[in-house]
């Protein structure tokens, strides 16, 4: 695959979840709790029942809450509210995270299937929020999630990347599946190697340009041209 350098890309878009914040760092594990929990106490489901519908709604439309809200009919404002703490203890200050991000030229977006007051807690935690010109979340994609092709539309809109844009562009997320809309309108693709995306790769492969382990090695594998 190509070198990638600082003036490699005009737009750089970055999925939210388990990308800017490590996997490992376990807040996804709280999130996903508490999407179990909502399921069981708003819907009176057991534990098992609710993980199966999650499940269900998860493989049929791609993101729990779009299931939930076309089959269950609950109000996504109370549901994103419920799932999504205020406070990330598992988060730091990231100075470095910081001036790599500065130091990347070009323009810096977020573009997520959770909700815009998550997206701003998790970045303010880590001091990385003024660093990207503009978040989109599943709010303003009308609750049309990743990998729907209609919701990378309305992304490529609402960051005003034009079709001859299109190829300056590079998007990085660690749910496979979600890169593939994204390398068929013709952006590069990064995917943020995970265990717990690992099959989800293995179909997908093919739809991925480049593999890091997290976002700080691959903002670190950018050079600077001479
Ligand atoms: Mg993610």
């Amino acid at each position: 695959m190509e070198k990638l350098f600082n003036d490699s890309f005009e737009n750089w878009i970055f999925d939210l979840d388990n990308t800017i914040y490590d996997i490992k760092a376990g807040l996804f594990v709280k999130i996903s709790e508490r999407i179990t929990e909502y399921i069981m106490t708003k819907l009176s489901f057991t534990r098992e029942e609710a993980n199966l519908v999650r499940s269900d709604m998860y493989k049929k439309y791609g993101l729990t809450l779009t299931g939930l809200m076309r089959e269950y009919e609950i109000d996504p404002d109370e549901y994103l509210d419920f799932i999504h703490d205020f406070t990330h203890p598992e988060l730091k200050y990231e100075k470095q995270l910081k001036l790599s991000l500065k130091n990347l030229s070009g323009r810096k977006f977020i573009y997520t299937n959770a909700s815009q007051d998550h997206a701003k807690n998790i970045l303010s935690a880590m001091g990385i929020e003024a660093e990207f010109e503009k978040i989109l979340d599943i709010k303003a994609t009308k609750y049309v999630p990743k990998p729907d092709p209609k919701s990378y539309e309305t992304m490529l809109k609402s960051f005003g990347i034009f079709s001859n844009q299109i190829e300056k562009s590079i998007f990085i997320e660690d749910t496979a599946k979600n890169l593939k809309p994204a390398k068929l309108l013709g952006l590069k693709t990064v995917w943020m190697e995970n265990e717990r995306n690992l099959e989800d790769y293995k179909e997908n492969a093919n739809y991925v340009d480049y593999k890091y382990s997290d976002l700080k090695s691959f903002l670190n594998d950018i050079s600077n041209r001479d």
